[in-house]
């Protein structure tokens, strides 16, 4: 079965009514026939039978062994990050994702979790920096919002060798670009407020384990700690992901001509987007993405103020100033004001977030429209 029929063929019609649609099971319990005698539920943290079919919807798209649905991505996040113990360390991306920055080094270290941030595009680093207490190793591939592409399979290689889980957040790439599991990783996870969800109206988090014992921990961890996703959102997130092939595919193809575009504009400076040959990790992006690039676009501009990076972004008309991204609607924001202003600016600057980097998200309006709107910006 090709991947577009294997999506609608994964959500399944209701066994109990032939409802075509899956049901939202909004109940906080489940009534017994007699003490612990139930139908496979019996409290809804536990386990939720709405929340069950986009869980098993996960674990297949990912091609993993169990899904876990949360609250939100930092809720999926942080569901991984127990199951470290004290002194474990972590070895992770150098731009991961602010948020995940501000858990880990503000909520875990304090927990004696010792985090080790490397740019992780050079094997050397990673190399380097893992050791017998590395319990964790955590990428971003493509990062946000310099899009750094990070060899997934050699890295899940090096991790194994010290006896660490490597763990992938595919939020960007999304399954339908990138499988990190069939790549060596251990444990993916999602923001599903992004392309899962696809229409910016909710907030989600999945994990997916790539064996039963990981399973366990996470299902485990899950019940234990309780951040779950409720029925109605686990009702939208199937729905996204209904259409979550056709949505990524038409906005990784506008993301490239806009790219292209800006690439050649005299007043821009750098344009970070894998699938210009001119991106440093071009080549492993297009072998570990299957040549789907994602839609996500950050460049900045010659003059390199943030002064001009804001009139940009509040001249945009089509392009939403707003935080977040992976929605059918397009997006643009300014990073190191909004989405990574809890990152140190001396961090930002090392991992290339200049002040003026501007970020895009292409959502699935018509590419001209886009290319003009964004023109239009740059050019006043
Ligand atoms: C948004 C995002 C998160 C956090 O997800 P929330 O749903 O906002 O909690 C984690 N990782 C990446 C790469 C993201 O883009």
């Amino acid at each position: 079965m090709r991947s577009l029929t294997k999506i609608i063929q994964s959500v399944p019609t209701d066994p109990l009514t032939g409802s075509i649609a899956v049901p939202v099971y909004q109940t906080s319990t489940f009534v017994q026939s007699a003490p612990g005698v139930n139908k496979g539920y019996d409290y809804a943290r536990t386990n939720n039978p709405t929340r069950a079919v986009l869980e098993n919807i996960l674990a297949e798209l990912e091609e993993g062994h169990s899904g876990f649905a949360f609250a939100t991505g930092l809720a999926a996040i942080d569901a991984v990050l127990k199951l470290l113990s004290y002194g474990d360390e972590i070895v992770a991306v150098d731009d991961i994702y602010g948020g995940a920055y501000r858990l880990l080094t503000h909520v875990y270290q304090k927990f004696g979790i010792k985090i080790n941030y490397v740019d992780t595009r050079n094997i050397e680093n990673v190399k380097k920096t893992i050791n017998n207490n590395t319990k964790l190793v955590w990428l971003e591939s493509p990062t946000n919002p310099t899009l750094k592409i990070s060899d997934i399979k050699t890295i899940s290689e090096l991790a194994h060798q010290s006896g660490a889980l490597m763990v992938v957040d595919n939020t960007f790439a999304t399954p339908v670009a990138q499988r990190p599991l069939s790549l060596g990783a251990d444990i993916v996870v999602h923001s599903g407020t992004k392309y899962l969800g696809g229409h910016s109206d909710l907030l989600a988090g999945f994990v997916v384990t790539q064996n039963e014992e990981l399973s366990e921990k996470i299902k485990f961890i899950q019940n234990a700690s309780g951040g779950v996703l409720a029925p109605w959102d686990c009702f939208l997130v199937i729905r996204g992901i209904e259409t979550l092939e056709i949505r990524y595919k038409q906005q990784c193809q506008t993301a490239l001509q806009v790219a292209q575009v800006l690439e050649k504009h005299p007043l821009v400076d750098k344009v970070h987007y894998p699938g210009l040959k001119t991106h440093v990790n071009h080549e492993i992006a297009s072998r570990q993405q299957n040549a789907w690039f994602g839609a996500m676009i950050s460049f900045s501009l010659k003059e390199d103020t943030t002064e001009n990076a804001e009139k940009v972004v509040c001249q945009t008309k089509l392009f939403k100033l707003a935080e977040s991204l992976g929605g059918v609607k397009s997006l643009v924001s300014l990073p190191a004001k909004m989405t990574h202003v809890s990152v140190p600016r001396e961090k930002r600057l090392q991992s290339g977030i200049q002040d003026s980097l501007i970020r895009l998200s292409c959502g699935i309006e018509d590419v001209q429209d886009l290319i003009e709107d964004i023109l239009q910006a740059i050019n006043s």
